[in-house]
């Protein structure tokens, strides 16, 4: 139980497929949160959406004796089920009746197909001593019931706690990654950032747990329901999500879309053509009686959810990450930080971006942002690696030059001309330099420029050609460089 195996990827992210003792999983996957005290929306309801998986709280279950025996017997839902213990009330209200032993016997027995143990939750603290406490805590929990942890039918989940401090949270991914009964490991406490719009600290924390754990580990994150974050989570490697901000919202008249949220009374009609919106005009929600709107816009709220999730594992098999979440970047400047903080570990990113992917995509690049992408930083990479094997090197400017470069005409002279006594490049944007000889081999001559370049790309270009020309030649001679677009130096 829990094999996870990956079946695709694109950058850190990853389809995956989880086994569970009801069924396979594919991931990227949302679990749907069910607070089954209050059926303001039913799980059929959130089944007619698409979504195959719920998670719902042990410690409610438990305290309210909603199920006593078989989870999936006492719900009459016969698909995956995720049971997290209780550590959000803990948030909620300090403290709950019922201790970690108690959480997990209860779980072991009622055998959801993934359980979580009772952790404590890092939260919003700032003094990091106390963060700490929650960390070794949580840790020491684990282990304690480590012994008695069903891992024959369940899926157990190890808490990652430390939030914003990221010594704390690697310490904490570190040693949870340690203890293999755990098949599946979770990061805790991101809401808070997201209600104040820090998905900076989001995207270091991620991506601080993610690289201080296995692989081939599956990651989950707690409370991640926002879908203009979900892609940038999984780009970073986080597989599952779950939350229950699509009913929160929904109870405060919040109506989500995949880029941002609006308040249902500043809309005058919907912009989305899920089934509650191709039958309703906001107006018409808004006189519903209470309950019944809650439920229509909460099922708006999981289309938009499920559309994303689905999106963002396109752009995996498609191999287009990178610009499916440069392109999301431009929904709020809080996403447009994230996408800039997530660029600023391109190197990671590279680390685990497939070198070969089925059927070739060109690449769409457009500004400076375009140049972390992994293609470009393993080319630069490469340049820097070549021995040259000559002294000199002859530079063509190619922004006139067809592709692919080496069957433009004009090139073929140039080229007898000069390959006995000199290594041959086509300076080009991005880029900075494209061997001649392999300017046909991917992704060299398989990609799309704008017209128009932004002064720090062709800076940022030109600086990357000189210092490798700099570094590998005695000469540099440049050809049809005249009014070109980057500015190579002779040497
Ligand atoms: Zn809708």
């Amino acid at each position: 139980m829990g094999d996870f195996e990956v079946k695709d990827e694109d950058l850190a992210g990853r389809i995956g497929k989880l086994e569970t003792s009801h069924g396979v999983l594919e991931t990227p996957l949302f679990f749907p949160v069910v607070n089954l005290l209050k059926r303001e929306i039913s799980i059929n309801d959130i089944l007619s959406v698409g979504f195959t998986t719920i998670i719902t709280n042990a410690y409610i279950l438990k305290k309210n004796r909603i199920v006593k025996q078989d989870i999936h017997k006492d719900l009459n839902f016969n698909s995956v089920i995720m049971t997290d213990s209780g550590a959000y009330q803990i948030l909620e209200y300090g403290n709950i009746a019922a201790s970690n032993k108690e959480i997990v016997e209860y779980q072991n027995k009622i055998k959801p197909d993934i359980a979580v143990i009772l952790d404590v939750p890092t939260g919003k603290l700032e003094d990091k001593e106390e963060a700490k406490m929650t960390v070794d805590e949580t840790l020491r929990r684990a282990k304690d019931v480590e012994s008695i942890i069903d891992s024959e039918n369940i899926i157990w989940t190890h808490p990652i706690q430390g939030g914003r401090f990221l010594d704390l949270l690697q310490y904490s991914a570190s040693e949870a990654n340690k203890r293999d009964k755990y098949k599946m490991l979770a990061l805790g406490s991101p809401t808070v950032l997201m209600e104040r719009y820090d998905y900076d600290t989001l995207v270091d924390m991620i991506f601080t747990a993610r690289s201080s754990i296995s692989r081939g580990k599956p990651l989950h994150l707690f409370g991640g329901g926002l879908p203009h974050l979900i892609p940038f989570a999984v780009a970073l490697g986080v597989d599952s999500f779950d939350s229950a901000s699509y009913i929160l919202y929904a109870r405060d008249n919040r109506y989500i879309t995949r880029s941002r949220t609006f308040r249902l009374e500043d809309l005058d009609s919907f912009p989305c053509s899920c089934p509650v919106c191709s039958k309703y005009t906001p107006q018409e929600l808004l006189e519903m009686d209470d309950n019944e709107r809650v439920k229509l816009l909460a099922i708006h709220n999981l289309y938009k959810i499920l559309e994303e999730i689905r999106e963002t594992k396109i752009a995996i098999k498609e191999g287009r990450l990178f610009e499916y979440i440069q392109e999301k970047a431009f929904s709020h400047p809080s996403v447009y930080s994230a996408f800039k903080k997530l660029l600023t570990y391109a190197e990671y990113l590279e680390k685990y971006d497939p070198r070969v992917k089925g059927e070739i995509k060109g690449l769409f690049l457009f500004n400076e942002d375009s140049i972390r992408r992994p293609e470009i930083i393993r080319h630069h990479m490469y340049l820097e690696s070549i021995k040259p094997l000559h002294d000199k090197a002859i530079v063509i400017c190619g922004d006139k030059l067809t592709q692919p470069f080496i069957s433009d005409p004009s090139i073929s002279k140039i080229v007898k001309d000069n390959y006995m006594n000199a290594d041959i490049y086509v300076a080009y944007p991005f880029y900075g330099l494209i061997p001649l000889l392999i300017s046909e081999s991917y992704p060299l001559s398989q990609f799309e420029i704008p017209k128009t370049l932004s002064e720090n790309t062709i800076r940022i270009s030109s600086d990357k050609a000189n210092s490798i020309l700099k570094s590998k030649y005695k000469r540099v001679e440049l050809i049809e460089c005249e009014g070109s677009m980057l500015h190579i130096m002779p040497i």
